[in-house]
């Protein structure tokens, strides 16, 4: 890569759903990023089970991308560091929440590294007010009946007004 190839940042995530913080991050990557690729793992890291399906959850993130033609939005199998090669990116974007994100994030980051040297992993901080939010606990609300609008865009609550988890406020 020479400094006049765009610049290529993949960020990979489950996106079950994309949250406000998740997009947070990828328009804060376009901040130094030419183009930024948010790709939906088909393998979900820590042995999450999926809520959504990969098509629904990848939807839900051209619908919330669709307005910026700088964000691709797609999935992969296998493993990151093959995908990034081939996309001709050497960089992964990652979003820090709190401590509590650390130590995994760190220890995939160094993981990666050892599979690739030459790959180099970007943690970015969300805005303050998304600091405490999670896909899982959107979830949690959600099944419960509590109003989850502020945390998702418009056609991510679709999605579950669809499923019939219409609580107050949805
Ligand atoms: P994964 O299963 O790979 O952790 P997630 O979809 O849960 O996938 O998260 C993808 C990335 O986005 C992770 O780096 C995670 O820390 C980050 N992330 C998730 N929610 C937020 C948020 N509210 N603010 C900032 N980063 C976030």
């Amino acid at each position: 890569m020479t400094r006049l190839d765009p610049m290529v940042a993949i960020y990979p995530g489950s996106f079950d759903p994309v949250t406000v913080g998740h997009e947070d991050i990828a328009r804060r990557a376009l901040r130094f990023a030419d183009q930024v690729v948010v790709a939906v793992a088909h393998t979900p890291t820590q042995a999450k089970r999926s809520y959504f399906s990969l098509e629904e959850r990848l939807e839900m993130l051209e619908e919330v991308f669709a307005d910026d033609e700088r964000i691709e939005c797609t999935s992969f199998d296998g493993l990151l560091v093959d995908f990034a090669r081939s996309r001709e990116s050497r960089f992964v974007i990652r979003g820090l929440r709190a401590v509590s994100d650390f130590e995994y994030e760190f220890q995939m980051a160094q993981m990666n590294r050892e599979l690739w040297n030459e790959f180099e992993t970007m943690f970015l901080v969300p805005n303050v007010d998304f600091s405490f939010l999670s896909a899982s606990l959107v979830r949690e609300v959600a099944r419960l009946g509590g109003d989850i609008s502020s945390f998702v865009s418009p056609s991510v609550l679709r999605r579950f007004q669809a499923q019939g988890l219409e609580g107050e406020g949805l």
